[in-house]
């Protein structure tokens, strides 16, 4: 069956979980007549390669490898192994990555939420290793502890780092560094100074039901915005607690032209290219 026109772009999607075991052909050829792309994010090695085997065989969905730092207590970063997925052309980012200090272990013990810090950070590190060495963007999982932005602070810091890194051995691997910060929940300063780092934040449906975001969305430019679904999680106001799937980058990407209070066929056309230019997705 021939592709339809692409007209959105999924920027974050795990099809491959469970979830879908029961009816993953119909919600993906579900996609595909709806002209909705997805890049399938894994998560784990197991979740990675099942990811870039459903690239490997459907042409409007791509592939990002990577462990998320929730995982790394149970898995190793098998950096040989990702680096053999990294190389596959359908693999068009690495991750996801990240910082996720909301749910450290041992809360009980400083010590060991520090001791997981530092292991994240650590394991993020390697991924932004990956994604120079492939000169592929980053998907980052960035989720601070409640009521703080201490996980963004750290990020900042980090890809900050390695830029003064770049200025000082005139490498110039920094500047080909980039990517998207996923299921952004910071505000407008982090937003801003992600954005100035070459990076893109985006937003799930979970703008259709809070107005958290409104600010951010408003603020940042158009330009430096993308959309996602986070599917199987975050369903959209109209279905909310069920079961998510891609097609809810639809509902993602009309709340983001009401909040701007733009065009909603140019604001499509924006963030489809936004997408396509991050990712350096063939155009059909
Ligand atoms: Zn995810």
């Amino acid at each position: 069956m021939p592709n339809m026109e692409t007209r959105y772009i999924d920027a974050h999607c795990h099809v491959q979980f469970e979830q879908y075991d029961a009816d993953r052909a119909e919600v993906i050829d579900e996609m595909r007549s709806q002209g909705v792309a997805g890049i399938v994010v894994g998560c784990d090695l197991d979740s990675s390669q099942k990811a870039v085997a459903l690239a490997e065989k459907h042409e409007h969905l791509y592939a990002a490898v990577g462990l998320h730092p929730n995982h790394e207590s149970s898995e190793w970063y098998d950096i040989s192994y990702q680096r053999q997925l990294a190389a596959h052309p359908k693999v068009v980012a690495i991750g996801e990555c990240g910082l996720d200090y909301y749910r450290l272990p041992g809360d009980t013990s400083v010590h060991s939420a520090e001791a997981t810090k530092v292991k994240q950070k650590t394991l993020f590190k390697q991924h932004l290793a990956l994604a120079i060495e492939f000169d592929k963007p980053l998907i980052i999982h960035c989720r601070p502890s409640k009521g703080s932005t201490d996980a963004y602070r750290d990020l900042i810091e980090l890809l900050e780092e390695e830029r003064s890194k770049d200025l000082n051995t005139h490498l110039n691997t920094y500047q080909n560094l980039r990517g998207d910060i996923h299921f952004f929940v910071g505000g407008v300063a982090e937003a801003q100074a992600l954005n100035a780092l070459g990076f893109t934040v985006s937003f799930t449906a979970v703008i259709t039901f809070m107005h958290d975001y409104d600010a951010v969305i408003k603020t940042v430019p158009l330009a430096n915005l993308l959309v996602e679904t986070d599917a199987p999680y975050v369903a959209p106001a109209v279905r909310r607690g069920q079961r998510n799937d891609p097609l809810a980058v639809i509902d993602v990407v009309s709340r983001i032209a009401r909040i701007r209070e733009e065009d909603p066929e140019s604001v499509r056309q924006t963030l489809l290219e936004n997408t396509r230019q991050l990712f350096d997705l063939a155009r059909p």
